[in-house]
C-alpha cells in the first residue's frame, strides 16, 4: 500500500520548466541574455499604467474585455475570436489539453520551444519530434510525422531556440498538408521582430480555418514578461475551448492595464525591432568573422541567435567565458544542442562585450 499521494506516471517522468540562468556558478548576478527579454525594458506608457493605482482587493476583469478590444483594433481582428492568458504559455497548455490526452501524439520540430514536450507529457500525450532541416522546422518532415494519433502540431515561428522563420507560404503549405482534425498552433512569440509584411499571415490562416490557433505574447518585444500576458486568436470553437480550460481570473488587472498601454505605444515596438535588427546583424557578422575558429550562427529573425561551436572553442568554454565577462546565455544540451549557445540580443554595449569575450576566447584581438 502506498503511503503518499502518487503522481500519474506521465507526470512523474517530467521536470519543471527550466528557465534561463541569471547567476554565475559562483552565485554572482549576471546580465541575462538567456531568456529573450527586451533589453530596452518596457514602454514608458506601460510603466506609467503600472504606476497608476488600482483596487488590488478586486478580481481582475475575467474576460479581459478592454484588452481584447485593444488587441483587435491594433491587429484588425474580431475581439470575440481572442482569448487572453497568463502568458502565451497558459494558452499553449490549454490548446494541447483541449485536444490531446493519454496516447495521443503532439508533433513539433526537433529543435523547438523546450515547453512543448512538457505540454504533451502534462496531459499524458506522446511528444513526437519531427526531423529538422539544418536545425530549422521542415514542413515536409512535420507533415510526415503526423499519424492517425496526432492531435496537434506546434510550430514556434520564429523558432526558439534556432531563430529561423518559416515564411507565410511555408506555413500555409504545412496547414494544407495536415488533416482538418489536427490542430495547428502557430506560436508567434517573436512575431514583432519579423518583416512587417509577414506579420499578419498567420492571423489570416486562423480566420479562414477552424483548425488554426495563433498565439502572441507581451513577454518579448512588448517588454512585459513580468506581467504574464499573452493572447490567442482562432475559430470561436477553439476560443471557447480555451475559455473553459484557462484560469478564471488569469490575467491580473495590472497586466491588462500595462498591455493596453503597451499596445498604444507602437513606437516602442518599432524601436525594439530596429535596435534588435541592427545589433543582431552586427553580432552575426562578428560570429561569421570567427568562422575560422568553427563558430557559425543559424539565420535568425528573432531577438536571439543560436551560435554553433564546431572547432577547438567549445560551447561550454564559451558559456564560462561569457559568464566571466558578466553575461548569462543559454546552453541547451538537454535539447540536443551541446555544441551551441542561444544568445539573446542585448543592448549595443552588451553585444560589444559579448563579441569581445568571444574574440578573446578564440585568441583574436578583442
Ligand atoms: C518566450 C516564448 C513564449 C512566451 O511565453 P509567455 O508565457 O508568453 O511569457 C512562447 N513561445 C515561445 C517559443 C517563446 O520563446
Amino acid at each position: 500500500m502506498t503511503t503518499k499521494p502518487q503522481p500519474k506516471p506521465w507526470i512523474a517522468q517530467i521536470h519543471a520548466y527550466q528557465p534561463g540562468a541569471s547567476h554565475a556558478a559562483s552565485g554572482a548576478p549576471l546580465v541575462k541574455l538567456s531568456a529573450n527579454e527586451n533589453p530596452l525594458g518596457s514602454s514608458p506608457a506601460a510603466l506609467a499604467a503600472l504606476a497608476m493605482p488600482h483596487i488590488a482587493a478586486d478580481y481582475p476583469d475575467p474576460d479581459a474585455r478592454a484588452l481584447r478590444e485593444t488587441i483587435a483594433a491594433v491587429h484588425g481582428l474580431d475581439p470575440d475570436r481572442i482569448v487572453c492568458g497568463a502568458g502565451s504559455g497558459e494558452l499553449l497548455q490549454c490548446a494541447v489539453q483541449a485536444v490531446a490526452g493519454p496516447g495521443d501524439e503532439v508533433v513539433f520540430s526537433r529543435y523547438s520551444f523546450s515547453l512543448y514536450p512538457l505540454l504533451a507529457h502534462r496531459v499524458g500525450a506522446v511528444p513526437v519530434f519531427a526531423d529538422d532541416a539544418a536545425y530549422a522546422a521542415s514542413v515536409d518532415n512535420l507533415i510526415a510525422a503526423v499519424t492517425p494519433n496526432t492531435k496537434v502540431v506546434l510550430l514556434d515561428n520564429p523558432n526558439n531556440p534556432v531563430g529561423t522563420f518559416l515564411p507565410p507560404a511555408e506555413v500555409a503549405r504545412l496547414h494544407a498538408g495536415l488533416p482538418p482534425q489536427v490542430l495547428l498552433v502557430v506560436d508567434e512569440a517573436y512575431a514583432e521582430y519579423v518583416d512587417l509584411a509577414h506579420q499578419h499571415a498567420a492571423f489570416d490562416l486562423a480566420a479562414a480555418y477552424d483548425n488554426v490557433l495563433v498565439t502572441r505574447t507581451f513577454s518579448k518585444a512588448y517588454g512585459l514578461a513580468s506581467e504574464r500576458v499573452g493572447w490567442a486568436t482562432g475559430a470561436p470553437e477553439l476560443i471557447d475551448l480555451i475559455n473553459r480550460l484557462r484560469g478564471a481570473f488569469n490575467v491580473s488587472t495590472s497586466g491588462q492595464k500595462a498591455a493596453i498601454a503597451a499596445l498604444g505605444d507602437q513606437d516602442f515596438v518599432a524601436t525594439s525591432r530596429a535596435c534588435n535588427a541592427a545589433e543582431r546583424a552586427r553580432f552575426c557578422d562578428a560570429v561569421a568573422a570567427l568562422g575560422n575558429h568553427g563558430l557559425s550562427a543559424s539565420p535568425s529573425e528573432a531577438n536571439f541567435v543560436l551560435v554553433h561551436f564546431g572547432g577547438d572553442v567549445t560551447a561550454p568554454a564559451a558559456l564560462t567565458a561569457l559568464a566571466d565577462a558578466g553575461y548569462a546565455v543559454r546552453h541547451l544540451p538537454g535539447q540536443g544542442l551541446p555544441d551551441a549557445l542561444r544568445i539573446t540580443i542585448g543592448t549595443a554595449d552588451a553585444m560589444t562585450r559579448v563579441i569581445a569575450a568571444l574574440r578573446t576566447l578564440c585568441g583574436e584581438p578583442a
